[in-house]
């Protein structure tokens, strides 16, 4: 990527001004970088440019892009923040700190599963940075991208740890963003330099088995097309393969038989609008047998990272098993690009309110909640408390859910979640005195997870109180800080910690 190149890229959508920001940036960091190479031998240079390509790819706003030129120059050279500041405008010399914050916390991301003391203060730059400006990720994973694609020119050892950091968080991040083809890209890079004999293996084992399905899916292509044409209804119909790394993950689920996965190759179709999803839903069902289990409606329950479509599988004429997916082009946008396409250059305006509008979890959509909830934790670490590492990594990179209150409101918690933890969420009093719960009309105990999609109804009694017994009933930082601030105030805690220390030390004298 040559600078030229670049702006070639750019030219056709930012306006003039914008492209003239771009080459002087351009110029700042060449100048910067200038007799600094890549392993690969190459100037620098061509890495910062690379990510900001991507960036324009992704339809990014120009803040991000100049950001994405910029992002290796605070850290790497002796360019000063305050210049960058004062040439670039608050909003790209900001960008640039956070991306070099992660950076800095990135060494010792490692450690956060292997229990180092350091960790903290850098996992609350990581928080910090993140809680303030999502495009920070954005712009970190272009980065990610673009290093993932170099990794041939590190030594072994460097390249499973960079690729196991990739896989256990900065795929899951691209996931929680919805940026469904970045995190595909990123796993199925990282796993083949992880696991390069099983990655061969699984390619073989998907090459032979697409070979045969092939042809008879263009079949079922044709009678669906033709279906849809008589009906009316326009739309585009893609097949989609499933990616190695995925293929890998379900494997380990199903018990490693390939004869389980049914999606190893779908048939995507992409309509207009939400009610054409219907009927091209309708339309499959009348024309083959679906299979009652596997029906899945990501409209009107989204998953938790925002994505939408219709899943369905079905049994074609041929006796052969197809897995549907039907979606808007808005929702098709989305999957792809997740929480990128939001600031679109051409809503540069409409992001940047979406940007500033920042506290309070209940201004933000609900598949951003989490981001409030790491700013949170990331204030609390900041002010010394401590939470343990298990704890943190649970919250910030376990999978998600969304519960629902019986009014209709949308809560976002980790996977694995208890009523409690919800009833925490929702407000510390009615935590406090939780009484009982309804899930989904039903009874729920306490010690019973949540689902994705639970309509969850916390029975408050003005006589029921906080009990430690509860300590093992929540499992969210949130609701652990808040009852152990109540049970304190009941003066029912002093009792509890002195346990769970001869508990603690009990099991750390057992392990050395
Ligand atoms: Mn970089």
């Amino acid at each position: 990527m040559k600078k030229s190149e670049l702006l070639e890229l750019a030219g056709p959508y930012y306006e003039e001004d914008q492209i003239l920001e771009l080459e002087s940036a351009i110029d700042l960091a060449t100048a910067a970088h200038k007799g600094q190479k890549r392993q690969s031998g190459e100037p620098y240079i061509i890495h910062p440019l690379a990510v900001a390509a991507t960036l324009i790819d992704w339809g990014m706003d120009i803040d991000s892009v100049l950001a994405g030129v910029l992002h290796d120059t605070i850290e790497d050279t002796d360019t000063k923040l305050c210049d960058l500041e004062k040439l670039f405008g608050k909003d790209v010399a900001f960008l640039v700190d956070g991306v070099t914050k992660v950076s800095q916390a990135r060494s010792g991301m490692h450690d956060l599963t292997e229990y180092l003391p350091q960790t903290k203060d850098n996992l609350s730059k990581l928080l910090i940075a993140v809680g303030q400006d999502v495009r920070v990720i954005i712009i970190k994973l272009a980065d990610r991208l673009h290093n993932l694609s170099t990794l041939q020119y590190l030594p072994v050892d460097r390249q499973k740890k960079i690729a196991r950091e990739s896989l256990e968080i900065f795929g899951p991040l691209a996931d929680r963003l919805g940026m469904g083809r970045v995190r595909m890209e990123i796993e199925d890079i990282a796993f083949r330099y992880l696991d390069p004999a099983e990655y061969k293996r699984l390619q073989n084992l998907m090459r032979r088995r697409l070979g045969k399905s092939t042809r008879k899916l263009g079949i079922v292509r044709q009678e669906v097309e033709t279906e849809l044409k008589k009906n009316g209804i326009q739309g585009e119909i893609n097949g989609r393969i499933k990616s190695i790394y995925s293929l890998h993950r379900k494997l380990v689920k199903v018990g490693g038989n390939i004869d389980d996965i049914y999606d190893l190759m779908a048939l995507r179709i992409i309509v207009e609008t939400k009610e054409d999803c219907y009927r091209v839903l309708g339309l499959l069902h009348t024309l083959y047998q679906p299979m009652i289990a596997r029906i899945k409606d990501y409209i009107s329950v989204p998953k938790p990272n925002g994505y939408q479509s219709l899943h369905t599988t079905v049994l074609t004429h041929a006796e052969q098993i197809v897995e549907f997916q039907i979606r808007t082009y808005d929702m098709h946008e989305y999957a792809e690009r997740g929480l990128a396409a939001s600031f679109h250059y051409h809503e540069q305006k409409a992001s940047k309110d979406y940007v500033k509008r920042r506290p309070g979890a209940s201004s933000l959509p609900a598949e951003l909640q989490w981001i409030t909830q790491l700013q949170e934790i990331a204030g609390r670490l900041q002010s010394g408390e401590d939470i343990p590492d298990t704890q943190l990594s649970i919250d910030l990179f376990g999978n998600r859910i969304f519960v629902y209150s019986p009014k209709g409101d949308i809560y976002n918690l980790p996977e694995g979640a208890l009523p409690l933890d919800f009833a925490y969420l929702v407000h510390s009093d009615i935590g406090k005195h939780a009484y009982s719960f309804r899930v989904n009309g039903s009874i729920h105990a306490f010690d019973k997870p949540l689902a994705n999609g639970d309509v969850v109804e916390v029975i408050t009694r003005k006589m029921s109180s906080p009990k430690p017994s509860w300590l093992d009933n929540v499992t969210t930082t949130h609701a652990r800080t808040k009852l152990r601030a109540q049970l304190r105030q009941l003066g029912l805690l002093e009792k509890i910690s002195h346990a769970t220390s001869i508990i603690a030390q009990k099991a750390k004298r057992e392990k050395s």
